[in-house]
């Protein structure tokens, strides 16, 4: 006799856990699912001991794994090396977090000594003075647009990790790359490279000498402000010894938020090379404007780092973010600016498809003190505006009623 089930039994188990059938045809879906299992088992408890083990490819828990988010840091990979590199990824549950990893990766078997630009992200900035200097790791802070400075910190400190932007935030320095690669390589220190604000179709930080480039996948990757995420690449042993750690520690990224970045980034060279196409109109437009004191951005013939640009940039591609100041500008007239907008968006973050208008004394360079700041470049009267897909007549004409508030 048919022992029934009970209801309970069956609503755990009914439907889940399907088996091919005999003669069933194999399907592949055209689009990678969003796998929400946190575990994995197979046919026998052998084949879940080898991939235990890591002799066979596959799924054992959620932490080390997961098939929505492995075919994410594919795809990653993919942008920023090429296909075959050798190369690999970590999706993390955050920009900072896979900033975390890729430091604490490089240092694991090399001096805890770190030197890092210091043109970086607040966020950043904090977590050197937060975390990893009181966890006895020793941070010496270089201007990485002065090539002499940063041979001589390299030389004195040996570091363990050398830590940049690309393009960095707020001001929108450009660094040689390829010179600070080459200084790193002589001596034989990791080289991590936030491409966050470049992108891999503006640059590709690999090509230039970095052994861990990283990404907050919040920013232009996945580029529709619905998702966080992080992620960083890297190859050899580095890889074998990051991915290790992520099994420890546990950062991962869930498979919704793989799924959505994964869906943003099929549009994101698109959605670039039209930000970028804005972004040099833009900043062309705000330089012109008598309410402006100072435009920052990359293909500006007066920026300080114009070399490296034309050296290092390609595609005609300068990045979509614009910094200025406005003219006798203090907190009050900024925020007066930001409230008369009426399609940029006032929030925290960029790289979304609509603009953003950030302002960094209050928002990502908040917790640095106004003295450092202001040493730093960041005055209370310059404004970040991360340019998005709109109509830029539709931006210009915001920027203008906002300025004139
Ligand atoms: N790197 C840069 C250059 C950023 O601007 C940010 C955030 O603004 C991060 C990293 C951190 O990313 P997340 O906010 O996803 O942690």
């Amino acid at each position: 006799m048919e022992k029934k089930v009970s209801l309970h039994s069956t609503a755990v188990h009914a439907g889940d856990r399907k088996r091919p059938q005999k003669d069933q045809a194999v399907f592949v879906p055209v689009t990678t699912p969003i796998h929400t299992a946190a575990s994995y088992f197979y046919e026998d408890m052998e084949t879940l001991d080898r991939v235990f083990g890591n002799e066979i490819p596959g799924q054992s828990y959620g932490r080390y794994g997961n098939p929505t988010t492995d075919a994410l840091e594919e795809l990653v990979t993919a942008l920023e090396c090429g296909p075959d590199s050798g190369a690999g990824a970590l999706a993390c549950s955050s920009g900072m977090a896979a900033i975390h990893m890729a430091l604490s990766t490089a240092l694991m078997d090399r001096r805890k000594s770190i030197v890092a630009a210091s043109q970086l992200y607040g966020a950043t900035l904090g977590m050197l003075a937060k975390v990893f200097e009181p966890a006895g790791v020793n941070v010496h802070y270089v201007d990485f647009c002065d090539d002499a400075a940063l041979a001589a910190a390299i030389k004195e400190h040996r570091p363990g990790a050398i830590l940049m932007e690309t393009i960095s935030n707020p001001l929108l320095r450009v660094p040689a790359l390829d010179r600070v690669g080459a200084l790193a390589q002589a001596a034989s220190a990791p080289l991590i490279v936030d491409n966050t604000f470049a992108t891999p179709l503006v640059i590709r930080p690999f090509e230039h000498g970095a052994l861990f480039v990283v990404h907050s996948l919040t920013k232009y990757l996945s580029g529709h402000g619905d998702t966080m995420g992080g992620i960083v690449i890297t190859k050899g042993d580095d890889l074998a010894v990051l991915r290790s750690l992520s099994r420890t520690v546990g950062f991962t990224l869930g498979p919704f938020d793989s799924y959505l970045a994964m869906r943003g980034i099929k549009t994101f060279p698109l959605r670039m090379e039209k930000q970028c196409a804005n972004a040099r109109k833009i900043a062309e437009w705000l330089g012109t404007q008598p309410e402006v004191e100072r435009v920052y951005f990359p293909a500006d013939p007066k920026h300080p780092d114009t070399e490296n640009v034309k050296r290092l940039f390609s595609g005609g591609l300068f990045g979509a973010m614009v910094s200025f100041e406005v003219k006798g500008a203090d907190r009050e007239r900024v925020f007066r600016l930001m409230n008369a907008l009426r399609m940029i968006v006032p929030a925290t973050s960029l790289g979304d498809v609509h603009s953003m208008m950030l302002y960094p004394a209050m928002a990502s360079h908040r917790d640095i003190a106004p003295k450092h700041r202001a040493r730093l470049g960041i005055h209370d009267n310059l404004v970040r505006l991360s340019v998005g897909i709109e109509a830029v007549e539709d931006i210009i004409a915001d920027l203008d009623t906002a300025l004139h508030a």
